[in-house]
């Protein structure tokens, strides 16, 4: 990968590579714009087959941060860690310890979290290195395990989605085809029970999936058959790039709308969805409830205001569904652009002041 040529396209501000060899920490810090505030984004441990392919996945995540941010008013920039190595093997007091000093070293310009392979608890022993970490457990004034209030977010968006594409006025009814009953996608999948939605669930990991059953009555199928199963909905709750060139012709529902960050493998895919008359939600609005949870340890974690903040996503969606309408435009486009103006309108009044 050319690194300059892509952090100038898409106007990243900084990259830190982190090693240190007795932890056998290999680690990337990316922070994409901090125009809004600090960088905040969570880091991700996962087996990643190549440096490269760390890299591609902490530049998109963190620029994924930005807007999110961006797109429901949090004065927060877009930033993200990785962590190269396998969390069930590979996760340990150094390695995370180590990632720890490396965020202290930025003071502040990056805030750490948990994300995929990392937990509540780990972000605790980030925390014996830097006080730059959120998404700290409750019993010490932290926002916790952010996966209820994302799921509790998603299903707000949901609404206006279904609002719109399905003319309805609940959730009632809906069929919802859930890819990954992980952290958010059980608490999705237990909310959207309650809401008298249809489930139909897949997991690689079995027991996951057995546990919505029982729990939840959700119908099981195989990771490779619930990309095309027959649903109002598909909601992706595992990884990234889940909208390919490979799956956009299999989907046979109204609606996608998940948390899974950049799931558009390639912005075209976005364009295709929308001539396909297929709605998508775009995943760095319906699936911020976590940050929005995490934000809120900021001013003293409050849990009803976070809630009730994460409800908001609704008109956020709603106006991005109008910003789309009017223009006949994608909505991942009509999210970008409520995005970008508002970093534009802050870097315009700081000009200003300046
Ligand atoms: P998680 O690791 O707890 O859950 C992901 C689940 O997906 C796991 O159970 C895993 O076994 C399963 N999975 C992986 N590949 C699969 C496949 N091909 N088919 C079916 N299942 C598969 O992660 P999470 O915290 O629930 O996050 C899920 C996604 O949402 C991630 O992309 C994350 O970045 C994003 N996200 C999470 C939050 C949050 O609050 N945790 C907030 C916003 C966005």
């Amino acid at each position: 990968m050319e690194i300059f040529q892509s952090l100038a396209e898409d106007q990243h501000e900084q990259v830190i590579f982190c090693s240190d060899k007795v932890a056998h920490l290999r680690g990337i810090i990316a922070i994409h714009d901090t125009t809004l505030g600090p960088a905040i984004g969570g880091v991700r441990m996962f087996p990643y087959s190549s440096e490269d392919e760390a890299l591609k996945d902490v530049l998109l995540l963190s620029k994924a941060m930005t807007y999110k941010a961006a797109a429901v008013g949090i004065n927060l920039g877009g930033g993200q860690g990785v962590i190269i190595g396998d969390p069930l093997k590979d996760k340990n007091e150094l390695v995370l310890r180590a990632f720890g000093r490396f965020v202290q070293g930025l003071n502040g310009r990056y805030i750490t979290a948990e994300d995929v392979g990392t937990t509540v608890e780990d972000m605790e022993i980030v925390r014996y290195e830097t006080k730059y970490v959120m998404g700290l457990s409750r019993a010490i004034g932290g926002s916790g395990d952010p996966g209820p209030v994302t799921a509790i977010g998603l299903c707000s968006g949901l609404l206006a989605c279904v609002e719109k594409a399905l003319d309805k006025k609940t959730l009632e009814g809906v069929s919802v085809a859930i890819q990954g009953v992980g952290h958010v996608g059980y608490h999705l999948a237990q909310k959207l029970k309650e809401a008298g939605c249809r489930l139909i669930v897949s997991d690689i990991i079995a027991e996951k999936a057995e546990k919505a059953r029982k729990e939840f009555g959700a119908e099981i199928v195989s990771p490779e058959e619930i990309l095309g199963v027959e649903a109002d909905v598909f909601s992706p709750c595992a990884l990234g790039g889940v909208i390919n060139a490979k799956t956009v012709e299999k989907f046979r529902v109204k609606i996608i709308a998940g948390p899974a960050n950049n799931q558009l493998e390639d912005e075209k895919y976005g364009e295709i969805l929308h001539h396909k008359g297929i709605l998508y939600a775009p995943d760095f609005v319906i699936g911020s409830g976590g940050m929005i949870n995490v934000a809120n340890e900021l001013g003293g974690y409050i849990r009803e205001k976070a809630i009730k903040q994460a409800t908001g996503i609704y008109d956020i969606m709603k106006k991005i569904l109008e910003i789309s309408g009017e223009s006949d435009i994608p909505t991942y486009k009509a999210a970008n652009i409520l995005a970008k103006a508002r970093i534009a309108e802050v870097k315009k009044f700081r000009q200003r002041h300046a």
